[in-house]
């Protein structure tokens, strides 16, 4: 029952929702500048300088993101793009043709050792620079005589952009927990970095996973209407247009023109006002590095999801009520299971649950009889349904906010490729915006998004180096 997220629930998160929308527009939530750095493209001073932010309790970051206006398709070129996610870094050297022609992406992808997600922020780009130039190396990448590569910097946390190659990073997300990082532009200390190695190359657009999404998903589906992704992490991207971004006046940008906005929805409800967090939940705030913070996040995000179910069934152990006289060693580490043991879990269709019950014993060293397995399976059907319900409620308020009627919402593989979240989504959805039980067509659906952090960076850059050559810059 704790679990359960009836529809007028669902709506009253929603319009509250739809309110801090509003609200994270108008609110200044830039960095505290004392002055502006002397150039757009000046190292960073690593003065403390940049730390502080005027933000007011809990209210969404909603960042504008720099990103003026939709592709149109016709962006070419190659990119070097760089994603670090939440578990991996991806380098792709990226050949766009034109929306008609798939784009050509060469990847690769290097493990982040788990140790720097709570180490130096030296340590972490040196290795950044480090993997650029190995990949570079290795496909003897060159620019022409007197330019350089160009690079799309995909940074899933949430950044506070004063343009389209700088971000400050607000806060670590993910259980992330760098040194010297927050409050800090994260394109300057990549730069300080990549120059240190001599590379030709520089970062022409640094943007959040939800951004890339959103864009290469345009790029090949002008449907698209916003960019969200339920992995580790949860978060929203959509257009805005400017006259309605109130924080930005100063800037006299034409009102009509549409800028991409990083919601950072993760955040919604900081305050804890309408979410129904349990016990659970509670207990992962309280033990997560940065306690109060991302609270629609630590109840939708896959990440979180998984440390869920653990800390449900360890309580359950722990009061004898499952896995009786069993050892819970591994039951007792903090995070041990992965997004896709949920899923994986729940799209269990074998006879008797046998991959169940094998995940279950070679995961968490645990042997589940024929009730504990139904049980398992139902405690995480209840965690994904409360998750993907909850994560209506973000896209419900966009929709709203913005008066879409329909379209497009490209999402992460995580859930746009799995039936079942995908069904109970667009019934949750129907839900909170009243759509008529006996439709014919979802007016909006799920995609699965485009490649963001390679083709959707890639595209950014186009975008962001054509406006140079513009002179719209
Ligand atoms: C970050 C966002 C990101 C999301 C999904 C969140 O923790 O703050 O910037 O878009 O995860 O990766
Ligand atoms: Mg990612």
């Amino acid at each position: 029952q704790a679990f359960t997220v009836d529809t007028a629930k669902l709506k009253e998160i929603s319009l509250h929702f739809e309110n801090e929308l509003r609200k994270g527009l108008s609110r200044v939530s830039r960095c505290l500048l004392p002055s502006p750095p002397s150039s757009p493209h000046s190292d960073e001073s690593d003065s403390e300088d940049y730390f502080g932010f005027q933000t007011e309790e809990g209210n969404l970051p909603m960042n504008p993101t720099w990103v003026l206006g939709w592709p149109s398709g016709r962006e070419t070129g190659e990119y070097l793009t760089l994603d670090l996610g939440g578990t991996k870094l991806r380098i792709c050297w990226v050949t766009l043709s034109d929306r008609n022609n798939e784009p050509i992406v060469d990847q690769e992808i290097y493990q982040i050792p788990e140790h720097y997600k709570a180490g130096e922020a030296e340590q972490l780009w040196s290795f950044l620079a480090n993997s650029i130039a190995d990949f570079v190396q290795d496909r003897e990448l060159e620019p022409d005589e007197g330019t350089v590569l160009p690079l799309g910097f995909t940074f899933s946390y949430p950044a506070v952009q004063e343009y389209i190659d700088h971000g400050v990073l607000h806060t670590w997300t993910k259980g992330w927990d760098i040194k010297g990082v927050e409050g800090h532009d994260v394109a300057g200390q990549l730069r300080q970095a990549i120059r240190r190695k001599g590379l030709p190359i520089d970062i022409v657009a640094l943007m959040n996973d939800t951004t890339g999404a959103m864009i290469a998903s345009a790029y090949h589906d002008p449907e698209t209407i916003i960019g969200a992704i339920t992995g580790p992490g949860c978060n929203a991207c959509y257009m805005e247009n400017c006259g309605s971004i109130s924080k930005l006046d100063g800037h006299s940008l034409p009102a009509n023109l549409p800028m991409a906005i990083n919601c950072e929805y993760g955040a919604f409800d900081n305050e804890h006002l309408v979410l129904p967090r349990t016990e659970y939940d509670v207990a992962i705030d309280e033990e997560s590095p940065r306690p109060g913070e991302q609270a629609f996040e630590k109840m939708s995000a896959g990440m979180y999801c998984s440390e869920i179910f653990r800390q449900i069934v360890l309580d359950l152990w722990t009061r004898k009520l499952v896995f009786k006289g069993q050892s819970a060693t591994k039951l007792k580490v903090p995070y041990v299971l992965d997004i896709d043991f949920m899923f994986d879990l729940e799209e269990d269709f074998s006879h008797k649950l046998s991959k169940t019950r094998m995940l279950l014993r070679s995961v968490l060293q645990l042997d589940a009889n024929d009730a504990e397995l139904l049980f398992c399976r139902h405690i995480v059907e209840i965690i994904n349904t409360r998750s993907t319900r909850l994560s209506t409620c973000g896209v419900s308020a966009i929709c709203r906010k913005k008066d879409i009627k329909s379209g497009h919402v490209a999402a992460d593989a995580v859930m746009a490729s799995r039936p079942r979240l995908k069904a109970r989504w667009a019934q949750a959805l129907g839900e909170v915006l009243d759509w008529p039980q006996d439709r014919e067509h979802d007016p909006i659906i799920m995609t699965v998004a485009r490649d963001g952090s390679g083709v959707g960076a890639a595209v950014i850059s186009a975008m962001t180096l054509q406006r140079i050559a513009d002179g719209d810059l």
